[in-house]
């Protein structure tokens, strides 16, 4: 289609008239990112005045920034818990937000081992639509025709409870793929996926997967693009092709239904469908079949122009695994988003993993950066290039200074609106998935599995270190454990390391347990039990490498390869987890 060309963006030009729009609305906000944040929290400070949180500080009426920021403190998750358990409980009142809350989104964070509760308002969800909204008008501008096909996207819904007072509480991404919003979408080319709705939304992961990939395969001539939410969700997808590839090509050529699909929906849907194809058939167990999967998306998708998957953050160590099996696609990290709030997109959608850079949308809260060793939050147009800071956020269902709990690296500006490289998340050792395990639940973990060994087998364990191991799919948790045993003891047994695995794993907190039993986007936990006297070789090494004698302390997690290396060369036996932890979507109460 022509566009006018009067409609012509900075950011080059438009696709269509209704991407013009878009792309003048982000030229819009950001060239006036300040005036836009004043307002809005002005706007947030108005509405929620009468609010039991807002009341407390006596702001007598102010909306400005200057008298908000001198009384009310910068929280965190902890700070809130009492009003979020109160609002779960069933209290209406106006509490955090004068509109009434929702629902609650689960967090992928944890607080005392259960997934913080993110209070949300429904219109929050217009404003996700509002940032969804604007993806593929940037992304058009760096790749044509995206019109002329359709979208591979493995989405899910997880499971949903609701709070004692009734609240449903499910996963932010679970909440927008059962709305409205996102079930009645209206056509748009640019937006057309391959799954249904009937195969997105089913909640049983195998029927889901299964149904979605089936789906990718009969459609494969006409997929541009391949995505997931995050760089493991798609290396799940792939390690399922791996696994069923056989059942699916029998689909295929029968044009029937596998017999464990049993989702009544599903099935319906597919009939429409599923048509026999002999030929296809042939060829997806000739590509399946042989050992080297190398390229394989591009093999199976030969029209896919990028992959569509966040792989910045924890999920930058499945880059080379991805590259492996696209034989070198580019990737696309479109967005950064969270339950507490969607914060902006990447106006750069093709530019390399290492060098994403994310614009804040002034309209989605109310941002303020504390810098990375400091303590006084400054302006989302104040902050420094290169500079560090921790995001805080004031939302308008109702958090009001809050620490996310990432930390961002200016690398630029859009007009007024700052772009950040995404640094990492505080206090993450180890992930692998959405499960996020810190220093202080490892070592709970490792003292409960200690008990048992020492109930056992009167060892201890003399030191542990820990390391996400993604060479497998799904990856899993290393402990590289060294036992303090005596000139002549013997090891504890295989059974007694392996339970001690479990353990572990039962320790852990309930994303990670989740993402073991429900998702299965977690493999077992392993220890690797290291001779004697190598965690000493391991402060050798530090210190050779500039470490000081005296501060030395055992690092927790590692991913240096050379002492993966040197751990994995000291290894004496090895034990995986013999069983899943509990997992139930209820939540423990406090
Ligand atoms: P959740 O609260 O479970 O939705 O997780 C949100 C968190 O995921 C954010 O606070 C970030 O730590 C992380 N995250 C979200 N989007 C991105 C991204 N594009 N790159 C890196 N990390 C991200």
């Amino acid at each position: 289609m022509a566009v006018d060309s009067s409609l012509s963006s900075p950011l080059g030009p438009p696709a269509c008239e209704k991407d013009a729009k878009a792309l003048r609305f982000i030229e819009e906000m950001t060239r006036n990112a300040d005036t836009v944040q004043e307002n809005l929290l002005a706007e947030i400070l108005r509405r929620n005045a009468e609010t039991e949180y807002l009341r407390r500080f006596n702001l007598g009426g102010a909306t400005d920034r200057d008298t908000f920021k001198s009384k009310l403190p910068i929280i965190t998750y902890e700070d809130l818990q009492p009003e979020i358990q109160r609002i779960a409980d069933g209290d209406r009142s106006p509490i955090l937000s004068a509109h009434p809350i929702s629902e609650f989104l689960t967090s992928s964070g944890t607080s005392a081992g259960e997934r913080k509760l993110m209070p949300t308002i429904q219109e929050e969800l217009d404003r996700r639509q509002l940032l969804y909204s604007l993806l593929m008008p940037v992304m058009n501008l760096y790749v044509p025709g995206l019109d002329k096909g359709k979208g591979l996207y493995f989405l899910f819904v997880k499971s949903e409870t609701k709070t004692p007072g009734g609240l449903p509480a499910r996963p932010v991404l679970t909440s927008y793929y059962k709305s409205d919003k996102f079930r009645s979408r209206p056509y748009d080319p640019y937006n057309v996926y391959t799954s249904p709705n009937e195969a997105i939304l089913c909640p049983d992961s195998f029927q889901s997967m299964y149904s979605q990939m089936l789906c990718g395969l009969l459609d494969r001539l006409s997929v541009l693009r391949v995505g997931a939410v995050f760089a493991s969700g798609l290396l799940r997808a792939i390690r399922f092709l791996q696994l069923h590839w056989s059942r699916l090509a029998n689909d295929i050529e029968s044009g029937s239904l596998d017999s464990e699909i049993t989702d009544p929906s599903i099935r319906q849907c597919m009939s429409d469908i599923l048509k026999p194809d002999q030929h296809l058939a042939e060829f997806i167990r000739q590509e399946c079949e042989t050992e080297n999967w190398e390229g394989i998306i591009t093999r199976i998708w030969p029209n896919t122009k990028y992959l569509d998957v966040i792989v910045t953050g924890a999920m930058a160590q499945y880059i080379p695994t991805l590259e492996y099996y696209s034989g070198g696609l580019p990737m696309a990290c479109t967005m950064y988003a969270s339950s507490e709030c969607y914060f902006g997109l990447n106006l750069n959608p093709m530019s390399k993993p290492c060098e994403v850079s994310y614009t804040i949308m002034p309209n989605m809260a109310y941002f303020e950066f504390i810098p990375l060793g400091g303590s006084k939050a400054v302006e989302l147009v104040d902050v420094k290039i290169g500079k560090e800071y921790e995001l805080v956020v004031t939302t308008y269902a109702g958090l009001c200074r809050y620490r996310v709990g990432d930390i961002l690296r200016v690398t630029g500006f859009h007009n007024s609106a700052p772009q950040f490289h995404f640094v990492r998340r505080k206090n993450v050792l180890l992930s692998i998935d959405s499960d996020k395990t810190d220093e202080s639940e490892l070592q709970k973990a490792v003292e409960n599995a200690s008990k048992l060994l020492l109930k056992e087998c009167s060892t201890r364990v003399a030191e542990y270190t820990s390391y996400a191991d993604t060479s497998t799919i799904p990856g899993h948790y290393v402990l590289y454990w060294e036992l303090s045993l005596r000139d002549g003891e013997r090891q504890p047994s295989h059974d007694t390391l392996s339970r001690c695995c479990l353990e572990m794993e039962e320790s852990l907190n309930s994303v990670y347990r989740q993402c073991r039993v429900a998702d299965n986007s977690v493999g077992p936990l392993e220890i690797r039990v290291v001779r004697n006297g190598t965690f000493e070789e391991l402060m050798d090494y530090a210190i050779s490498r500039g470490a000081s004698i005296n501060q030395y302390k055992v690092p927790r997690c590692v991913n240096f390869t050379p002492i993966v290396e040197l751990l994995d060369s000291r290894v004496v036996s090895a034990h995986f987890s013999p069983a899943l932890p509990h997992w139930t979507p209820e939540r423990r109460r406090r």
